[in-house]
């Protein structure tokens, strides 16, 4: 299976002043951890790293031995065209893909090998879980519209698993339509397409702010 790690942001919301996946957690960066995660996976035998050009450097050192592992691409201005760059930047016999955020470092092997087992029975796949707060929409003066039923929210996480040709297939009508999503399944459901949610664990949350840091740290203990 190949799997790509977008991995090309700024981290502006992490206010470290470089890409957040070069921050250090007991030692090892981000990226470090993540890609010791996906290497435990036996199911995965080709890893993309999507960054920015500018990052390259730090980022191989930073991923120490997984460096000769890894492929590098260029990424683009913003997730998804990072992602769409990862796509036509994948070996053409890749029929199958994995997309996982470099910022969700505290994934489990376990979990990507449920993705890719799916992935054998249906063309799209996400990790997922419910969510527990109650969800309000809120209009732009700060009031709420409505609530929608918790029951059927969900929290969606990385890896998200597709057929490399129908993942190509949205984002190219994605820039021809003018979308722009936040992940790959969103595409999918724009255009209709069936995604099948596999239920994920809390553990793998995306490191966004600088508190995440810290609780990615109490984490980590289960490594
Ligand atoms: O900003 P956020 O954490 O939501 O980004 C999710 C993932 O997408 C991160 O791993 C980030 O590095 C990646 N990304 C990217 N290219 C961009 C922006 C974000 O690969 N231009």
């Amino acid at each position: 299976m190949h799997l790509l790690i977008p991995a090309a942001g700024s981290g502006r919301r992490m206010k470290a002043g470089k890409n957040k996946l070069l921050i250090e957690l007991r030692g090892e960066s981000l990226l470090y951890w993540n890609l010791k995660a996906v290497f435990q996976s036996r199911e995965i035998n080709w890893v993309g790293i999507i960054g920015q050009p500018d990052d390259k450097d730090q980022i191989m050192k930073s991923i120490k031995e997984f460096s000769n592992k890894v492929n590098w691409i260029n990424g683009g201005e913003t997730r998804q065209e990072s992602v769409s760059n990862g796509l036509n930047g994948l070996p053409n016999e890749a029929s199958k893909v994995l997309i996982h955020d470099g910022a969700r470092c505290l994934i489990q092997p376990i979990y990507i090998d449920k993705c890719v087992s799916e992935l054998e029975n249906v063309d799209a796949v996400v990790l997922a879980i419910k969510v527990t707060d109650t969800i309000k929409i809120v209009n732009d003066r700060n009031y709420i519209e409505n609530t929608p039923d918790r029951n059927n929210l969900w929290a969606a996480q990385t890896p998200q698993g597709f057929l490399v040709n129908k993942l190509k297939k949205a984002h190219e009508l994605a820039i021809k339509n003018n979308w722009t999503v936040t992940d790959d399944a969103s595409l999918f459901e724009m255009l209709k397409w069936p995604v099948k949610v596999i239920e994920g664990n809390s553990q793998n949350i995306k490191i966004t702010s600088p508190i995440d840091l810290k609780i990615a740290d109490l984490f980590l203990n289960d490594y």
